[in-house]
């Protein structure tokens, strides 16, 4: 089998970033890396999924909502995906990471969908770890330009 395009990108070259891992017809990936790969350092399980119940969330009843296609944790524990149509510009969705970050950094109430009902897990949640670790990011995005998006940047940077 043919190795996918997200296995082809150097993943010792970059660290904790926003970036577009591909496009697929009207379909933007963004790789949203809470950590660096192989750091050592990998965001647990419970605070991984309550940073997706309130990303999607967030993400899913903000102005671009019908611009999302997908939020979900990568398997790595280093981030998240965030499917966009193509009609998201760059700098719209470094935003909506941004804004979304800070949302969860200030959050305080209910976890969202946190449920039996609603979630296939609803007692494997870390609403005070989630906070913390949207930091570094969060930090990361406040000067965020929309070249940074594309991996090439950075790696004639490192
Ligand atoms: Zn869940």
């Amino acid at each position: 089998m043919e190795k996918i395009a997200s296995f082809q990108v150097d993943h010792t070259k970059f660290g904790v970033g926003m970036y577009i891992s591909r496009i697929d017809g009207d379909a933007v990936t963004y790789d949203v890396r809470m950590v660096k790969p192989n750091g050592g350092v990998y965001v647990s399980n419970p605070s991984l999924h309550t940073i997706e119940h309130l990303f999607a969330t967030y993400a899913r009843n903000s102005e671009f909502s019908d611009k999302i296609i997908y939020v979900g944790p990568m398997g790595c524990r280093t981030g998240f995906y965030l499917i966009t149509r193509d009609t998201m510009s760059g700098e719209d969705a470094i935003k909506l990471v941004r804004d979304s970050y800070r949302f969860i950094s200030e959050y305080h109430d209910e976890i969202p969908g946190c449920t039996a009902v609603e979630c296939g897990n609803y007692l494997e949640h870390d609403l005070e770890s989630a906070r913390k670790d949207v930091l570094p990011l969060l930090e990361k995005l406040e000067n965020y330009t929309v070249e940074m998006l594309d991996y090439s940047w950075h790696m004639s940077r490192n």
